[in-house]
């Protein structure tokens, strides 16, 4: 009879079908960058490229004190940033938790409870009088999804990303809809700037370190900016601004890939993933590499394997059957297990899943953590690498601001990100360089609100 396969032959199959191999990585920098210039040629297409009315960098001289309110995901951030010039800033900042329900509710609901909270922030850190009666501080939007803007001030959302979904939202100007929140409310705050998180870490990582070139956001999504020359952008052309002039572009290239399927290496569990989201077809880039989602692909392997009776014969395993019921974060933390024992994930499946574990299997876990964030942080230097390759830095080398969760606590995921440079360019690889982009979107938005798009 057969001999049973033990959990490190099992782990075999896995590695197989998360690996990519430097060859394959090559291809899919050269039909990502290809979609990159095809998005900056055309409107409407699946990296839609979005010209953000951002123009130029920032000479890290800029000053004052600004708001900012940050959308993007998990969390809303409100912020009070005290630009001092220099590259150098101050912070102040409070995070409220958002529910599912706000998520999924009326759009001004949720827009409502952004002004509520900044109405709350202002009142507990800066005290009644401190913004004077009629006065209204400048006030940064950083607005996650993607929206389609013809100037800075305002914004359509094109579609919502990362589960989101509140209704009457889709096609509407978000600026307008918040600002008749903040009205509402009575909050002294003027919407003078509606951006990305990605564009506000582009400016924000340039203020602190002049050698940003990219900014990348790996959080509940994954997104990234950089600055294009006018000329380049084809499809605004009409619009008779020079062509020499700098304008930041929000890639939106969580969309890489959507619909065709064809470039990147979608997994069951991917196809899954993406069949039961509330979107599917969409972000199929997104879905392989953010916060999101990678530990529900690990979660959807345990289930595979509990169904083939391989892992907890015997035991009630219906917690760890919910879906998305393994955060990320529970990659991270058994990465980072110290022990040999593998202590914390005996912690995560008792305590979260009612589970008893053996070694060999916490060892399998762990190992197949690994594959999966490393998959992720390769696929992340594919298109960090698209960008670098289209824009010609790869000679003279440049920095990539990144920040999110998933890059700030994911242990090694920049390492695995610097090795997929290597991976794809050689040596030079070594010439591009992530580092943590503190406070970025709050401290871009600040920027940008200070100076209405025309940074410099
Ligand atoms: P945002 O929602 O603004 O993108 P974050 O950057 O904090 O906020 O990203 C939240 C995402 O990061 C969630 O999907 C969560 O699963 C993931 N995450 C949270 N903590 C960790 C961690 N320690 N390691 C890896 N991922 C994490």
């Amino acid at each position: 009879h057969a001999t049973k396969k033990t959990m490190a032959d099992h782990l075999r199959k896995y590695e197989t079908i998360f690996t990519l191999t430097p060859p394959r990585m090559r291809m899919i920098v050269d039909a990502f960058k290809d979609t990159l210039e095809l998005g900056l040629e055309k409107p409407k297409q699946v990296v839609p490229m979005i010209p953000t009315f951002v123009f130029g960098w920032p000479t890290g001289e800029e000053t004052g004190e600004f708001l900012s309110v940050d959308l993007g995901g998990t969390n809303l951030r409100v912020c009070l940033v005290t630009l001092q010039g220099n590259g150098k800033f101050e912070i102040t900042q409070s995070k409220y938790r958002l529910t599912e329900e706000q998520k999924q509710e009326d759009g001004q609901k949720l827009f409502d409870f952004c002004a509520e909270c900044l109405k709350t922030f202002l009142e507990t850190n800066l005290g009644e009088g401190y913004v004077k009666e009629g006065q209204k501080l400048p006030l940064g939007f950083t607005f996650s999804y993607p929206c389609s803007q013809e100037r800075i001030d305002h914004g359509e959302l094109i579609r919502w990303t990362k589960g989101f979904g509140a209704l009457n939202t889709e096609g509407r100007d978000v600026a307008a809809m918040f600002r008749e929140s903040l009205e509402k409310y009575n909050v002294q705050a003027e919407l003078t700037a509606l951006i990305n998180d990605t564009t506000g870490t582009l400016i924000a990582s340039s203020y602190v370190n002049p050698r940003t070139r990219i900014a990348v956001i790996f959080g509940t999504g994954c997104n990234a900016a950089y600055m294009e020359r006018v000329g380049e952008i084809h499809k605004i052309k009409n619009l008779g601004i020079d062509d020499e002039a700098q304008m930041a572009i929000n890639c939106e290239w969580g969309a890489f890939d959507s619909f065709e399927h064809e470039h990147l290496p979608r997994t069951k569990y991917d196809q899954i993933i993406d069949e039961t989201s509330n979107k599917p077809g969409e972000q199929a880039f997104e879905k392989l590499i953010s916060g999101r989602y990678l530990g529900e692909i690990l979660r959807l392997v345990i289930c595979e394997l509990i169904d083939e009776g391989v892992l907890f014969l015997g035991q009630n395993t219906y917690k760890v059957e919910i879906p998305y019921a393994l955060d990320t974060a529970f990659l991270s933390l058994m990465e980072s297990d110290p022990t040999e024992e593998l202590l914390m994930i005996i912690g995560i499946f008792t305590h979260f899943f009612a589970l008893e574990t053996t070694l060999a299997e916490r060892q399998f876990f762990r190992a197949l953590a690994k594959l999966v964030g490393r998959r992720a942080a390769r696929l992340s230097a594919c298109g960090i690498a698209a960008i670098v390759s289209k824009m010609g830095y790869l000679d003279a080398g440049c920095s990539v601001g990144a920040d999110g969760s998933l890059y700030n606590k994911y242990p090694g995921f920049a390492d695995r990100v610097h090795e997929g440079l290597q991976d794809i360019f050689g040596d030079k690889g070594r010439n591009i360089i992530t580092y943590h982009a503190e406070d970025g979107s709050g401290v871009g938005s600040a920027i940008i609100a200070g100076t209405r798009g025309s940074v410099t």
